[in-house]
């Protein structure tokens, strides 16, 4: 069984999938990071290009440090065999994120690490193409959304609890720019999937809507209960 939750930034779909899967046994894979990860890494081979240039020098190929693996249920990204953390949650990788995830090449790259990592399924898979791109035969697809002054207001205090100033008016400008850059690109844009269910989180606490996603996958559990090979 593949969950997979799409939706715009700020809506929950971390928080909600990380415990989602927690509650359900499930690994946990958060796409974002890869994109934020490709960013960090393309940063850090190439400190002194202009954007355009880093990313057009980048082989994103074997010989590219990056590695992604899935231990105790969770996705470990590592650089140069070096674990990557909070660093790739900095406001300046998030903007550049957003503009690496415009490039089909770096989408390839990262869709088919993202096959390989939940082939043998269980797997709440979270981010912006999962349930039309990544994983379009995903049993159970959402679409996760709420207005954007909640989503803000989200990300605000998500910054402040880790630390990271930042003003809240910039912090909602830069997610309607965002909003704006992901729903209108070409390639994989922020839409929900024709069969996703769209669940407004605005007026939702967290682990209501964590509830609500668990009863959607433990009923489609019950339809479609796993097989279990015949002996010789
Ligand atoms: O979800 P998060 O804020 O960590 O994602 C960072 C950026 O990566 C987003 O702005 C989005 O442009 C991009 N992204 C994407 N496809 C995904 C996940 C994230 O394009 N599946």
């Amino acid at each position: 069984m593949i969950v997979a939750v799409d939706g715009p930034a700020g809506a929950g779909k971390s928080t909600v999938c990380r415990l989602l899967a927690r509650e359900l046994g499930y690994t946990f894979l958060d796409t974002g990071a890869m994109y934020r990860a490709v960013a960090w890494a393309l940063r850090r081979q190439f400190p002194d290009g202009t954007e355009a240039e880093s990313i057009r020098q980048a082989p994103l190929d074997e010989s590219f440090p990056l590695r992604f693996d899935i231990q105790d249920a969770d996705l470990r990204i590592f650089f140069s065999g070096a674990p990557l953390g909070d660093e790739i949650r900095e406001p300046e990788i998030t903007r550049l994120a957003s503009s690496v995830s415009q490039l089909a090449w770096v989408r390839s790259y990262l869709v088919g690490w993202q096959r390989r990592l939940s082939a043998d399924g269980r797997v709440v898979a979270e981010g912006r193409d999962t349930t039309t791109v990544v994983f379009p035969e995903a049993e159970v697809k959402v679409f996760l959304t709420a207005d954007l002054a909640t989503r803000a207001r989200r990300r605000f205090q998500e910054y402040l609890a880790k630390g990271i100033s930042v003003e809240y008016t910039t912090l909602e400008s830069q997610i309607r720019e965002r909003d704006e850059a992901d729903s209108k690109r070409p390639i994989s844009p922020l839409r929900p999937a024709p069969d996703a269910r769209v669940i407004d989180t605005s007026r939702l606490e967290i682990s209501q809507v964590v509830l609500i996603l668990v009863d959607i996958v433990r009923s489609r559990e019950r339809a479609d209960p796993p097989r279990i090979e015949a002996g010789p």
